[in-house]
């Protein structure tokens, strides 16, 4: 390939993606595997796969599929596991016409790469199927073939293409141009994908078109339609295929752990279209409703796609690597390898606690393994070597001690891994910022700049002095600088980017859902374990973490930025006059007065607090129906109270009128009881 097409400028333009930070001939380059992904900076890379995605959207793509996942995305992911481009759904549509509201939202599938993941999250089930009073055995799983088409969505009046989960664009035309519906039901199943019959396009388009993206994609296009296209839509081998139409398998989590690889063998092949895995979903109403959905995909869902693959190699070096918390990691450096459609040079050894007890030294034999995307492993050490053990941090030569497995650079203030790390960090959470990659801050930090404040705080002659350039590069940066302040910004995410140990974009969404911005430095261990999800990481790293950082984070936030508030789920409710103000409460069977997720949130609006499991901090349990008599013995001896729906509903109903009266003074609370 010698350069972009006519065609792939055009759709690059239609998805609103430019060359900013790669020049074409470097684009050029990547695609003919002429350079390498490594020498990409932080925001090459992410343009360079934008533009891949958008082109394999487009039906022209610029680097196979593998390519794609297992090279730059993975890459992606070594360097910055919580990328946003990673988390939000990958943009669909590149298609001419304006974007429209979906009628719900298309998150994507969490997808797994090995059977012991899909195994944790069925046993994750089993407390998700106790909680809404089911028995494990009572659990339903449906399996169907994951479709690699072209997603879109059927509310029976339109078809809408994904887009980008929220917004997608009007695809009518298809079934005006007689696209039939595949399986049985007809129009209106909502979500499915456009799929061509893998025999038919083997025979009949396999030469006319590279791969069944490029057909599905002209059976979209707005002009007018490939002979070869009409003909397989008149033959019925191209269809839109709604997923509740699909062929599939259901039984209990034993049944299906029982003989996994035969009911994955079953499914895969139970369609005559392109799969790339399966989908295993939870049949039950109840405990979809229960585990709910994050941002990107449903909780009750997954894709299962297997793609493992080993490798041995001999370790040459141990590289001693600081991250922005001090903590120094072991990278086992080795000759490249290909691995999972991606070239390796290193593999992290997790701690030296690790690399001491196992042998990884220089001249060690290693296996590693790589399923799908995720970071390469090391298996197995098959030859052990004597290690060799860093004494100063490779970053400020400052003496390192031992905190448990783990070598640290106790050099908070003034090791230049940990700053530059930092700030990093920083702007990549931010996202709405480009231009402060890590040759940025190592030119900032070359210059004395040691904290985001000061980033904050310089001017255009301080740019010009630090070798930035003469005028473009400067102003670039300020204007940039300025966008992060005036653009709308996410309090969880502000705070996420000061990077809290165990507090990611997910868990400053939820602490900010329970309290203030202005009151999370200050919680204390138990008021943080009260909020949802926080007993079960170092809740006590967490508040120390947020205190730590108080002051730092003070004096960013008063320099002005845009920041947007989360609303609250006790929004005003701290109200003395709820019965249940304060209290952990825990719901457990069925409830006749209502969903359990309704009664949650209408007790979270009197101000208490909501757990899924019965621990000796609850005040509260509220039974439904079936609830055995063991978990009822169970949380009487841990302190609980036992209460029946009818009590609870008793309770939060006294004196309704000052209860109303309080909620009343709170016009910005959304959550209301008597509505
Ligand atoms: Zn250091």
């Amino acid at each position: 390939m010698k350069s972009l097409s006519t065609a792939q400028k055009q759709i690059l333009a239609r998805a609103d993606v430019k060359l900013s930070t790669l020049t074409e001939q470097q684009v050029i380059k990547l695609v003919n595997r002429e350079s390498d992904v490594e020498h990409l900076s932080d925001d090459q890379l992410v343009e360079f796969i934008k533009i891949a995605n958008a082109t394999y959207r487009g039906g022209n793509r610029i680097i196979p599929d593998e390519e794609y996942d297992f090279t730059y995305l993975a890459e992606l992911r070594n360097r910055n596991p919580h990328h946003p481009y990673l988390s939000s759904v990958e943009p669909e549509s590149a298609f001419e016409g304006k974007t429209v509201e979906l009628p719900v939202q298309m998150l994507s599938t969490e997808k797994k790469h090995s059977k012991d993941d899909v195994k944790k999250w069925l046993a994750g089930i089993k407390k998700e199927a106790a909680d809404v009073g089911l028995e494990f055995d009572q659990v339903r799983l449906r399996v169907t073939p994951k479709l690699d088409g072209f997603a879109a969505y059927d509310d029976g009046q339109h078809l809408y293409t994904r887009g980008d989960g929220r917004r997608g664009t009007d695809i009518t035309r298809v079934f005006e141009r007689g696209l039939c519906i595949g399986g049985k039901g007809g129009r209106g199943q909502g979500a499915g994908e456009i799929v061509i019959s893998d025999s038919y396009f083997a025979i009949h388009l396999a030469s006319k078109f590279e791969n069944t993206r490029n057909f599905q994609a002209s059976i979209i296009r707005e002009k007018d339609l490939d002979p070869l296209t009409e003909q397989a839509i008149s033959n019925k081998a191209a269809v839109f295929f709604p997923f509740a139409a699909l062929p599939s398998w259901e039984g209990s989590i034993d049944e299906f752990l029982s003989k996994f690889d035969e009911v994955a063998h079953e499914v895969r092949n139970s369609v005559g279209y392109d799969v790339d895995g399966i989908i295993i979903e939870v049949a039950n109403e109840d405990i979809r409703r229960n585990m709910g959905a994050s941002r990107h995909h449903h909780r009750w869902q997954l894709a299962y796609k297997e793609n493992l693959e080993r490798a041995k190699v001999i370790v040459l070096n141990v590289r001693p690597q600081t991250s922005r918390s001090g903590r120094v990691n072991p990278v086992a450096e080795f000759e490249p390898t290909r691995l999972s459609g991606a070239t390796l040079r290193n593999v992290t050894a997790h701690h030296y606690g690790m690399v001491i007890q196992k042998g990884i030294g220089p001249g060690a034999e290693i296996e590693l393994i790589r399923s799908g995307l995720d970071i390469p492993k090391i298996e197995n050490v098959l030859i052990k070597a004597e290690p060799k053990i860093p004494e100063l941090c490779p970053s400020c030569q400052t003496r390192l001690i031992w905190e448990k497995d783990y070598l640290i650079c106790p050099n908070t203030s003034d090791c230049p891994a940990q700053i530059e790390n930092t700030l990093e960090h920083f702007f990549k959470t931010l996202r709405n910022i480009d231009g402060f990659g890590s040759q940025t801050i190592k030119k900032l930090y070359a210059n004395g700049i040691k904290t985001v404040h000061e980033v904050y705080l310089l001017d255009k002659d301080k740019l010009i002095q630090m070798g930035f350039g003469e005028k473009k590069t400067p102003q670039n940066l300020l204007d940039q600088l300025q966008r992060s302040r005036t653009e709308p910004l996410e309090d969880w995410r502000f705070l996420a980017a000061f990077g809290i140990y165990h507090m990611g974009l997910g868990m400053c969404e939820r602490l900010l859902q329970h309290y203030r911005l202005a009151d999370v430095f200050d919680l204390t261990m138990d008021e943080l374990e009260s909020v949802e999800g926080f007993a079960e990481v170092a809740a006590k790293a967490v508040v120390e973490g947020l205190h730590r950082i108080k002051n730092r984070f003070w004096n960013l936030y008063h320099l002005g930025f845009n920041i947007q508030n989360t609303q609250l789920i006790t929004e005003g409710l701290e109200s003395k006059n709820s019965p249940i103000a304060g209290k952990l409460i825990v719901f457990t069977g069925a409830m006749k007065s209502g969903s359990r997720e309704d009664l949650k949130s209408q007790a979270k609006a009197l101000g208490a607090h909501i757990a899924s499991s019965v621990t000796g901090k609850t005040d509260i349990l509220v039974i439904g129906e079936n609830v055995g008599t063991i978990k009822m013995n169970d949380a009487k001896e841990k302190g609980a109270e036992i209460i029946t729906e009818d009590d609870y509903l008793a309770l939060i109903s006294k004196n309704p009128e000052k209860l109303m009266n309080d909620l009343d003074l709170h016009p910005d609370n959304q959550l209301s009881l008597f509505k």
